[in-house]
């Protein structure tokens, strides 16, 4: 890499003065890199969308309108397509207030076995849908932890949603959560498509995502796992996983005590 960096000396620096900001600009160049890669990213995921359902709009315009069977499926591919829009709307925006801290954590007590039930409620009928077995295990006396109940069920409800997207009808999938030292953990494991070896490190980057066409027909829009890292991380936790090809993926959520 070659970086022109024009820059007075600063006044009585030593080299070691310089070196620091050599390195100062280099990382804010990278920063600012990754920044105009991200919005060139978004407005393509945001273009895909729009493109499809003007074009639908365009077919319908010019005459499919009085088909009336065809006219239904492409207002209900529209319809989809729009709640795509709005959930990749909805998460960018999430992702963008917890990174630049506008939202920070309304830290209460709470206990995560609430937290695993109410999310097993909301997701209990798209796991019976697809005839995955869902079980749960909670340790006993678990302690409450300091943390803000919302964001903690968005980030189990997004480990459970992926966990259920990304496992073929019939799979399992357990939600475990437990106490290690001074973290609780909160473990998602499922028997689903798995994660190739090279993309483990990858998952958390916003928009990364191991096979788009599939996430795309799940329904995903590529931050979820972004927001479940920022998430643990204004909470002072941290996310692991873990992942066979073709056998299945666990997620672990730590928090702690
Ligand atoms: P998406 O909306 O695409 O699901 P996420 O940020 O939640 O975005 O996840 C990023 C990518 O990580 C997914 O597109 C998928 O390739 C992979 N992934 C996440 N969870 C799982 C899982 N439980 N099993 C297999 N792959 C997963």
């Amino acid at each position: 890499k070659i970086y022109s960096v024009h820059f007075t000396p600063l006044k009585g620096s030593d080299r070691g003065g310089v070196v620091a900001l050599f390195r100062d600009v280099t990382e804010k160049r990278q920063l600012e890199q990754l920044r105009n890669e991200f919005i060139a990213n978004v407005s393509h995921e945001l273009r895909t969308p729009m493109t499809s359902i003007k074009g639908f709009l365009e077919t319908l315009l010019d005459g499919a309108l009085d088909d009336r069977d065809a006219a239904e499926h492409f207002l209900k591919i529209m319809s989809a397509e729009t709640e795509r829009l709005t959930r990749l709307i909805d998460d960018l925006f999430a992702l963008s207030n917890i990174e630049n801290r506008k939202v920070l954590p309304k830290k209460e007590p709470i206990l995560l076995e609430d937290v695993v039930e109410k999310v097993v409620s909301i997701l209990g009928q798209s796991a019976s849908d697809k005839d995955i077995e869902l079980t749960t295990s909670m340790a006993e006396d678990l302690p409450r932890v300091m943390a803000d109940e919302d964001m903690i069920t968005r980030v189990i409800i997004n480990l459970l949603d992926n966990a259920i997207k990304y496992t073929h009808t019939g799979g399992r999938i357990s939600v475990e959560a437990g106490r290690d030292g001074e973290r609780i953990f909160v473990r998602v494991t499922d028997t689903g498509i798995g994660i190739p070896e090279e993309s483990l490190s990858r998952v958390f980057e916003r928009l990364y995502r191991v096979d788009r066409a599939r996430s795309r027909e799940c329904g995903g829009t590529g931050l979820g796992l972004a927001i479940v890292k920022h998430i643990l991380e204004v909470h002072g936790g941290s996310i692991e996983v873990t992942s066979s090809l073709g056998r299945g993926s666990t997620f672990t959520a730590y928090l702690p005590l």
